[in-house]
């Protein structure tokens, strides 16, 4: 049976549409099958197990660690990345230590990585964190989660320190625990990620789901193409209304658990960088050949059965 993206379908049967924009918008709108679907997750993850890189920001669940980590790898390669990700947590730990240091001294830090408005966002994004708590992503504080009783004892490289400029220094609780137990001052929801300073829709789906295991779905480039290949060939990434179907493509591979959706996003992303590249396809080794639809696997297999006959 055909999973239909619902919303895309609602949308066609609120209008009424002409021939020509309603076989325009099947092409945007793949039916997507469940057991296609299935095999997608399952193949893909158990290829991730087996195939992934050793990635510092994959041990940890600190969500200020994968919020840096996220943001520098954004138009940077994985390997400068790596060096930049060590540096710059040493020198500054926790998102307090981060708000404390004057703009000059972080941007310092990031020379050489190129594309400073991430640095800079990051800083206001940490200063506005400290100052307003909660209030920074549009709640009213509420205090609840650091009188949680697995909140005592715990400390962690996202919390206060106690050193600094006073008005900085956060007297608040962290309002939410990352996936091993890590307070945290940056909130674990997608929606609210999205409304602080220099996160967009990718970065707060990359947090949610890495830092607190939520199921929580993104997509960035690398995901698009390969979603896009496997499901709906049609799909340009660059237009931003088939982006969109993408979207809704990720959240129907997401597995049940924020557990498994941990290891399924990492597994997309690490097929977009390592099998499924912008430059070439290796369908031959490719988990998830079976089920793509532009398996050169199975075109080339196809071609050969024709020619027999
Ligand atoms: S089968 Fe080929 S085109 Fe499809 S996802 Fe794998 S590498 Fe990409």
């Amino acid at each position: 049976m055909g999973t239909a993206l619902t919303a895309v379908r609602g949308k066609s049967t609120r209008r009424a549409t002409s021939p020509r924009s309603a076989a325009k918008k099947r092409k945007r709108s793949p039916r997507l099958k469940a057991e296609a679907l299935r095999e997608f997750g399952t193949k893909l993850r158990a290829w991730y197990r087996r195939n992934a890189r050793d990635l510092p920001w994959r041990k940890t669940r600190d969500p200020y660690a994968i919020l840096v980590s996220e943001l520098m790898l954004q138009q940077t390669q994985v390997s400068r990345v790596l060096d930049f990700w060590h540096r710059f947590l040493q020198r500054f730990p926790s998102l307090q230590h981060l708000a404390e240091a004057p703009e000059g001294q972080v941007l310092a830090q990031w020379q050489g990585l190129g594309y400073y408005a991430r640095a800079r966002n990051l800083h206001a994004l940490s200063r506005r964190v400290l100052r307003e708590g909660a209030r920074a992503w549009g709640d009213e504080p509420s205090g609840s989660v650091a009188s949680n009783d697995a909140s005592v004892g715990k400390e962690s490289s996202n919390v206060s320190h106690g050193t600094g400029r006073d008005d900085l220094r956060a007297t608040r609780p962290p309002v939410a625990f990352a996936a091993d137990g890590t307070p945290s001052w940056l909130p674990a929801e997608a929606e609210k990620l999205r409304r602080l300073p220099g996160i967009g829709a990718y970065t707060a789906g990359a947090v949610s789901t890495f830092a607190f295991e939520r199921r929580a779905a993104l997509v960035d480039t690398n995901v698009a193409r390969v979603l896009a290949r496997v499901f709906a060939p049609k799909l340009n990434p660059k237009r931003p209304r088939d982006f969109t179907v993408l979207w809704q493509i990720s959240e129907a591979t997401l597995p049940r658990t924020g557990k498994a959706s941990w290891t399924h996003n990492q597994a997309l992303m690490e097929l977009g960088a390592l099998v499924c590249t912008a430059r070439v396809k290796r369908c031959e080794v490719c988990p998830v050949s079976r089920v793509c639809r532009s398996s050169e696997t199975k075109r080339t297999a196809s071609k050969r059965a024709k020619s027999v006959r």
